[in-house]
């Protein structure tokens, strides 16, 4: 049991440190910035940081959040991100086991932490993230890890894409083009009924999150809110969960089929 533990914390150490590096990715690519070169450096006295600084969560708790040198306060997304992509590689191993699908499931977090980060700072998700994904999980579906049937992958990625089109043309706004994308490339990950609950669950989240909003910070209908974000909480849930919340939810019909 504790070598399990043990091993559960080391996965979850390894994915926070890839975390760390999609902040980088999330944060540079949408300002056409290296992602090697100038190291990482603090956003606002641009001072590098040492190679303590560099490890997750860690130097952020034991700097109380502040850059070392000039005390700027650093963005609580930053550990946010590492600690998420830790516990959903640790999910992943759970759930899905020592399987080529691990493979999937490891590189579907990434890119949806990735385009959270990038969506969140500049509302962009960017083209080139999208297709190197695109290639990958196309290439895997067609061959090591298939759906059921295996044209399943294919109608899923063209129903999101078009659903997706079809909802911001009728949205006008709100959602937009990287979001059409993005559906196109879930869709070979998830298949045809995780696409549909994934966007069931997205929208769901968005709305509460966008009526809190108009309580508390008096968002109006203009104010731009990302949609990445929810789509990356819809995606993963059904991704991961989708069997249980299909099940549950039509255990909830048919209860409320025969009390009727
Ligand atoms: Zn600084």
């Amino acid at each position: 049991m504790e070598f399990t533990m043990l091993i559960y914390l080391i996965i979850f150490f390894i994915g926070a440190i890839f975390g760390s590096f999609f902040n980088v990715v999330g944060l540079r690519l949408p300002e056409k910035e290296s992602l090697i070169l100038p190291r990482s450096h603090c956003r606002s006295c641009k001072v590098s940081l040492t190679a303590f600084e560099l490890v997750p969560i860690i130097s952020f708790i034991t700097f109380k959040g502040r850059c070392r040198t000039c005390q700027t306060k650093i963005s609580l997304l930053y550990p946010l991100m590492e600690i998420m992509t830790g516990a959903l590689f640790v999910l992943a191993v759970i759930k899905i086991g020592l399987s080529w699908e691990l493979l999937i499931s490891l590189s579907f977090i990434s890119l949806l932490i990735i385009i959270t980060v990038s969506d969140l700072m500049y509302k962009v998700i960017l083209n080139n993230v999208l297709l190197l994904f695109l290639i990958f999980f196309i290439l895997l579906r067609h061959t090591l890890v298939p759906l059921d049937p295996w044209w399943d992958a294919s109608v899923a990625a063209i129903t999101g894409f078009l659903l997706l089109l079809l909802l911001v043309v009728l949205s006008k706004g709100g959602m937009g083009g990287g979001d059409i994308k993005l559906y196109g490339v879930l869709g070979f990950v998830l298949g045809t009924s995780n696409l549909f609950l994934s966007l069931l669950i997205a929208s769901i989240i968005g709305t509460i999150v966008a009526l809190i909003g108009m309580l508390i910070k008096k968002w109006d209908r203009k104010t731009i809110v990302p949609f990445g974000p929810f789509i990356a909480i819809g995606s993963i849930s059904a991704y991961f969960f989708g069997e249980e919340l299909l099940t549950f939810y039509y255990q909830w019909i048919l209860s409320v089929y025969y009390s009727l």
